[in-house]
């Protein structure tokens, strides 16, 4: 007969109970005082959607980000004057609020402007198929390996002085690959496909190790979720055998708006995060920047990888369910949401409410009509009527010495 082991004494060390995510081991990279990677909480980030020229309104942009919990917020320079203008918003957030970690992104051809806004940012964003930017000729049949390598001398050559500029100041590079945007010869030589994303990454950052510069960040975002977590599994892959533990910002580029927009970022973003990869994300909604963060943050709230609100366990309900269930959440929520760190159960009733509570602290669980039993963990403490419920477990909160004031 089978022996299945006993649930009361089974340990969380055994593999098949592990719950833990085992995140892949990566070199920390500082970007301004957050750190990328090295086992450090994963880093939120989005970019602010101002013209870098309007500078109030670039600096106004970057601060309602950061007041919101992004740690790092990313800004466009598509030109010399925009770069120069980071400068002074540097300098104006430094003075009317507080230094931010900034990352500059620059596009075609951009290593003047990498250059001159490296000066002023944390952390500079290159997209290899642009970096060095060869207009694709629609008659093209074939590249040889001469013209490959050619270009990749001229890759090299432009790289170097930003490597050196950013080893210099201690600050960091992202390889922010974009499955939209490969460079031609890549298309060439390893189709649309994930490899070819890869090979990509892999040849910036071959140079940049050959300069000895390793605070490097890197990215394979793709508009598809299957292409963007095959592309990522792939890295992940070759960083490994080639020995290299570069930290990775996760993203699904262009996943649009509203539900299906924050699903598919989910998607993407949190199934390379359960598996341990990853080690900054950004959630890319066509919306207010600002509406990114909560996505951010649920995504993390939901492995256990950071508490930044309270978990509230609740039950769908049913034809069990002994009151209005989504009123009540609501209630409760509306009521306790301020205590991070908390765990609070809303079950519909006694029979399967407590034993599905995930071991929440607290518990406010249907009893009988007209009543609810109030929860501390697995304990049931006392009974009250149902309209005295959410004041009742304030109470409960309160005596526990676990209460905040709003
Ligand atoms: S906890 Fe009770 S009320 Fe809620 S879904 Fe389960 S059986 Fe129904």
């Amino acid at each position: 007969m089978q022996t299945l082991p006993n649930p009361k004494t089974a340990t969380a060390t055994a593999p098949e109970f592990d719950t833990t995510i085992h995140r892949r081991k990566t070199r920390p990279v500082r970007v301004g005082d957050v750190i990328i990677g090295g086992g450090y909480p994963v880093v939120v980030q989005s970019m602010i959607n101002e013209d870098t020229l309007d500078i109030d309104g670039s600096v106004a942009g970057i601060r309602r980000l950061h007041e919101i919990g992004c740690e790092i917020v990313r800004v466009t320079v598509p030109s010399m004057a925009h770069a120069k203008a980071l400068a002074e918003i540097k300098e104006k957030l430094a003075k009317t609020y507080k230094p931010v970690p900034l990352v500059a992104d620059v596009h075609h051809n951009g290593m003047k402007i990498a250059l001159e806004v490296a000066q002023h940012v944390d952390k500079v964003r290159i997209n290899p198929g642009l970096y060095v930017f060869e207009k694709p000729k629609s008659d093209r049949l074939e590249y040889t390996q001469g013209e490959f390598d050619e270009i990749g001398d001229k890759i090299r050559e432009t790289l170097k002085p930003l490597v050196l500029s950013l080893k210099e100041q201690n600050k960091a590079m992202r390889i922010g690959v974009n499955h939209g945007s490969l460079a031609e010869r890549m298309l060439f030589s390893y189709g649309d496909t994930p490899q070819g994303m890869v090979e990509s990454a892999l040849e910036f950052l071959k140079i940049c190790e050959s300069l000895d510069f390793r605070n490097l960040v890197i990215s394979m975002k793709a508009s598809r979720v299957p292409v963007m977590l095959a592309a990522y599994r792939l890295m992940v892959k070759r960083m490994d055998e080639l020995g290299m533990d570069y930290p990775l910002h996760l993203g699904v580029t262009e996943a649009g708006d509203g539900e299906y927009g924050r699903i598919k970022s989910t998607a993407g973003i949190a199934t390379l995060l359960a598996d341990g990869i990853g080690d900054t994300i950004r959630v890319s909604l066509t919306e207010a920047p600002e509406k990114e963060i909560p996505v951010c943050y649920s995504i993390l709230q939901a492995l256990g990888m950071r508490k930044t609100m309270v978990e509230y366990v609740a039950c769908p309900s049913c034809g069990r369910t002994l009151f209005n269930l989504e009123d009540v959440l609501h209630k409760v929520r509306e009521a306790t949401k301020h205590l991070t760190g908390l765990d609070i159960a809303v079950m519909g009733c006694i029979v399967n409410g407590p034993g599905e509570m995930a071991d929440a602290d607290y518990g406010y669980v249907g009893k009988q009509a007209g009543y609810i039993a109030l929860y501390r963990g697995r304990d049931e403490i006392k009974r009250v009527p149902e309209d005295q419920g959410v004041e009742e477990l304030i109470n409960l909160i309160k005596a526990d010495g676990r209460w905040v004031e709003p």
